[in-house]
């Protein structure tokens, strides 16, 4: 997945529109690149985005520790 089709995802990631396989590439993303990281933080999407990602009925614990680490970076 690539910087555009992210962006392209996001509204369908949040209405729970994407299968499986795209959440996982979302996620992927989401985690991997800082550059849309920024972005969605800057649209204020990112705290829905993160707290679907949290919520999703299995995401891989190294996602999860992954992005709870980089938002305590943050801080
Ligand atoms: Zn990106």
């Amino acid at each position: 997945m690539n910087c555009n089709e992210f962006k392209s995802m996001i509204d369908s990631f949040l209405d729970g529109e994407l299968d499986e396989k795209e959440t996982t590439e979302f996620e992927i993303h989401f985690t991997s690149c800082n550059k849309c990281h920024i972005e969605l933080e800057s649209v204020d999407k990112c705290s829905k985005v993160l707290r679907k990602l949290l919520k999703s009925e299995n995401p891989p614990q190294s996602i999860k520790d992954r992005v709870f680490r980089e938002f305590e970076q943050d801080k």
